[in-house]
């Protein structure tokens, strides 16, 4: 079955939005296969996001991401991957849609909350990245 990484950054934990989110992804229907909070480190979170490493904003986005704890989470479900990212809504959240994880809690795009695989092999990497295979369930 279909799994696909989600995180929620440190905004997110901070702001206390971490059961909002979950149960957006508990009421859909998925399945939650492993969770556990983490503090990135900055070397980790610059592998989280080494494709990005020739972005200006990489460098703060990285920071940012090891500032704190991450609620690092794998969901399992048909077509999870693409409409987990539907209802987290777009990267910058003055234009993510209502409705949307994004659109309804957050306003910048550098404060934008929570993270999802963009893709199979992303999704494949980036489980493989936060977690052991004996922590999935
Ligand atoms: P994520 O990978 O976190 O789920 P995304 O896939 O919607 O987000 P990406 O293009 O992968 O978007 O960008 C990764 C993250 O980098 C974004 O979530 C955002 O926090 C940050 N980011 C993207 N564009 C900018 C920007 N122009 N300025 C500052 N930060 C940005
Ligand atoms: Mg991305």
């Amino acid at each position: 079955m279909e799994r696909t990484f989600i995180a929620i950054k440190p905004d997110g934990v901070q702001r206390g939005l971490i059961s909002e989110i979950v149960s957006r992804f508990e009421r859909k229907g998925y399945k939650l296969v492993a969770i556990k909070l983490v503090v990135p480190s900055k070397q980790f979170a610059e592998k989280h996001y080494h494709d990005l490493k020739e972005r200006p904003f990489f460098n703060g986005l990285c920071d940012f991401l090891s500032s704190g704890p991450v609620l690092a989470m794998v969901w399992e479900g048909e077509g999870v991957i693409k409409y987990g990212r539907k209802l987290i809504g777009a990267t910058d959240p003055s234009k993510s849609e209502p409705g949307t994880i994004r659109g309804d809690l957050a306003v910048v795009v550098g404060r934008n909350i929570i993270h999802g695989s963009d893709g199979p092999e992303t999704a494949k990497d980036e489980i493989a990245l936060w977690f052991q295979p004996k922590e999935l369930v």
